[in-house]
């Protein structure tokens, strides 16, 4: 038993011995260790019924300490399975993340020797590794060399940062002249960070995209001119390199050349997609990428890592220094010479994000995490193929990235609401099976079933359940539909 709080008798020494530092590691290492391994048994969306349980766990602050036990119990036993299983193989909800090991122990790392990694002077060997893999990020998506970046929390946060350079370069004090262009499938963060950088719902448009879900140049260049008409100043377009609801790629080359044409900042949201294109031979799929004024990606999707990092690349590393560069009296004197996260983002004390992206592209190698990444996509495709064959099933979206999108369609199904209805039954039949979770999107009133493989533990066998549960349950609800049946 691991118990810290045993024999206190100096209640102000916080210190644990190095024995009990290693029981309790070993302890913690086991029971998640446990966890991963048996990741495939747990139902894919987990046991969901937690209200009442929320509502047990509310209490005031615990005035004495208690053992470690117990609340590994708590967590592994109780708290943990009430959640979607994110990290399991069949989450193809949403957008995956997974989750790989090295990460983990990097958190450890970090967390243990809590070194200072907010300005360059303090930690200087471990800002670089930081600004190492802010290059390598840079290198996979063809961005120049004068690039710099930023690891945030998360995509919203790294888009954000990217508003505050193109309105700090455009706009100055002159924030209500600018106006910012997106599609109608953008992800809602683009429009909440707008609104944190000062750009208020007046002053963005959202622009229609095509059939295949795609922002429409021209009707993005006719609402810039429109603007630019009004007297107002066109400054920002976000456009999308995979939407979250079908995984649609804007046709990012001709974005490029209309921003040029206007001198407005095209900011590309590849919180989804962007990890793609570290693969050369899915490049052609996201062209014109490496033209982008900024660009968002989430190393917690594409790159497997846990929740909590994003990352934001600025084509003009400039940009980001003259929104966040500042100094202080207790502060140490700026250098030129070397990466410095404090002068690139909004925080100054913060963890370590970048040794968890560092340690797995050391461990893994770039070569598996590009043959990881493709293989997602190869698994979409494979997937999306045979789940067009199945009777009643329409293909909305057929996977442009590793993301395809299709509703339920039959004779007896002659109303939008009763094909909405039928979709929504056909994911929730499939995740309640367990294997594999399924979410949804609404687009113009029409409900539709997607698919995401962005797990690094997705494989065939996944895949193979999944299209087979798609059918299988497909099949039901036609023929319980179907009024000749008698099902
Ligand atoms: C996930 C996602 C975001 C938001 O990123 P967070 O890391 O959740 O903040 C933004 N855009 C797209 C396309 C996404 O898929």
């Amino acid at each position: 038993m691991v118990e810290p709080q045993a024999a206190v008798t100096d209640a102000a020494n916080l210190e644990v011995a190095p024995a009990q530092m290693r029981a309790m590691g070993h302890a913690v290492v086991e029971r998640a260790v446990q966890h991963l391994a048996s990741l495939d048994r747990q139902p894919s969306r987990g046991d969901m019924d937690a209200a009442a349980l929320c509502r047990a766990l509310r209490e005031p602050v615990p005035e004495q300490g208690i053992a470690l036990e117990p609340l590994l119990d708590l967590l592994f036993d109780e708290l943990i399975p009430r959640s979607f299983t994110t990290p399991g193989p069949g989450y193809l909800a949403y957008i995956p993340g997974g989750g790989v090991y090295p990460a983990a122990l990097a958190d450890f790392i970090a967390d243990t020797t809590n070194r200072y990694t907010g300005v360059w002077q303090a930690s200087p060997a471990l800002v670089q590794l930081e600004a190492n893999v802010l290059d390598w990020l840079r290198d996979w998506m063809c961005f120049p060399p004068e690039g710099s970046g930023l690891l945030t929390a998360g995509g919203s946060m790294a888009t954000f940062n990217a508003i505050l350079c193109a309105r700090e370069r455009y706009l100055g004090t002159e924030i209500r002249r600018g106006t910012l262009y997106t599609s109608d499938q953008a992800h809602h963060s683009v429009e909440k960070s707008a609104k944190l950088a000062g750009i208020f719902h007046d002053r963005v448009r959202v622009i229609a995209s095509d059939a295949q879900f795609r922002m429409r140049v021209d009707a993005l260049e006719a609402a810039m001119a429109a603007d630019r008409a009004a007297g107002l100043q066109p400054f920002l377009v976000v456009s999308s390199a995979g939407t979250t609801n079908t995984g649609a790629v804007d046709p990012l080359d001709a974005v490029a050349d209309v921003c040029g044409r206007h001198g407005a900042w095209h900011h590309v949201d590849g919180a989804y997609g962007a990890f793609f294109h570290a693969c050369p031979e899915l490049r052609p799929l996201l062209a014109g990428l490496p033209r982008a004024d900024s660009l968002t990606l989430d190393p917690h999707k594409g790159m497997f890592l846990p929740y909590g990092t994003g990352a934001l690349l600025v084509r003009d590393g400039s940009a980001l220094r003259a929104v966040h560069s500042a100094t202080a009296g207790y502060l140490p004197a700026q250098q030129d010479e070397f990466y410095d996260p404090s002068q690139h983002g909004p925080e100054l004390s913060r963890g370590f994000p970048g040794l968890r992206v560092w340690m797995a592209l050391k461990m893994f190698g770039a070569a598996r995490y590009r043959a990881a990444i493709a293989e997602k996509r190869a698994l979409a495709v494979w997937a999306a193929e045979r789940v067009a064959q199945i009777p009643g099933i329409v293909m909305d979206a057929w996977p442009q990235l590793s993301l395809f999108a299709f509703h339920v369609e039959g004779p007896q199904l002659a109303t939008q609401e009763a094909r909405n209805a039928a979709t929504a039954e056909l994911m929730e039949r499939v995740t309640a099976r367990g294997r594999v979770m399924l979410t949804g999107c609404t687009v113009d009133g029409r409900h539709l079933a997607r698919v995401c493989v962005l797990s690094f533990r997705t494989r065939a066998g996944e895949m193979a359940a999944c299209v087979d549960q798609l059918a299988e349950e497909t099949a039901q609800i036609l023929a319980r539909q179907d009024p000749s049946s008698r099902v």
